[in-house]
């Protein structure tokens, strides 16, 4: 599905870029509402500012030690960085040193640790709740019922504030059976106040992007689209 060996980093963006564009329309959006996440995971920093080259701004990372080692001084100009794996709370306070929105929220003991390094940053940090959509024992994120109790426990949290909802769908040869994933966490966003309250749903990657965004997604993150396979 992506070509990678005989295209340019740019000529892959480009080709991201232009589906997006077309997704978009289909479904009678705003191309430019659809913010793309560079998941930079595996990657070196050459590969990021190749991305960022290619006008690139947005970019995931998965671990924490990978990031800081990434991200750290000199930071590409204007570049946002988001944690989109699991956070271990003994590793929050060297994340906030690199990362601008936590992705990956998905219990109340991360809650309860970022706010305080958040206040000790004095720092308002935009985070996401993960939500394990399609009930998938391996992955990460919150069971759909717990989403809503996460969001008042962060809008308690006077240095965090929730921007929306993410995923993970399975992964699934036709992305169209990933579909399903979307719209439930769409419809969870829905449920939990809309999108005047929340207006993020990270949801869709290299695969499955356009069906995402047919969903409603407003982040996607795409690794080997941009970047091509990751290295073993
Ligand atoms: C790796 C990763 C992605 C990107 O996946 P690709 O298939 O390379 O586009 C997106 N989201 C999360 C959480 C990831 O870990």
């Amino acid at each position: 599905m992506f070509v990678t060996e005989s295209t340019t980093l740019e000529e892959r963006v480009a080709a991201v870029r232009q589906q997006v564009t077309e997704a978009a329309i289909v479904a009678g959006r705003d191309p430019a509402s659809i913010e793309i996440v560079a998941v930079s995971k595996t990657w070196p920093r050459e590969a990021v500012d190749a991305a960022w080259a290619a006008g690139l701004r947005t970019f995931g990372e998965n671990r924490v030690q990978e990031a800081v080692a990434k991200f750290a001084e000199p930071r590409p100009e204007g570049a946002s960085l988001h944690l989109i794996g699991q956070l271990q709370t003994n590793k929050v306070r060297q994340a906030l040193r690199v990362v601008d929105c936590v992705e990956s929220v998905d219990r109340e003991s991360l809650i309860d640790t970022l706010q305080k390094e958040a206040a000790r940053l004095d720092r308002i940090v935009p985070v996401l709740v993960q939500v394990n959509i399609a009930r998938e024992t391996q992955k990460s994120g919150c069971a759909p019922g717990e989403a809503g109790h996460l969001l008042d426990k962060i809008s308690q949290s006077e240095n965090l504030r929730c921007d929306g909802l993410m995923t993970i769908a399975p992964l699934v040869d036709d992305p169209e059976d990933a579909r399903p994933t979307f719209a439930g966490l769409r419809e969870l966003r829905d449920e939990l106040g809309g999108a005047a309250s929340l207006p993020v749903l990270s949801m869709g990657m290299s695969n499955d992007f356009a069906v995402a965004i047919a969903e409603g997604a407003t982040h996607i993150r795409i690794g080997r689209a941009i970047f091509g396979s990751r290295p073993a």
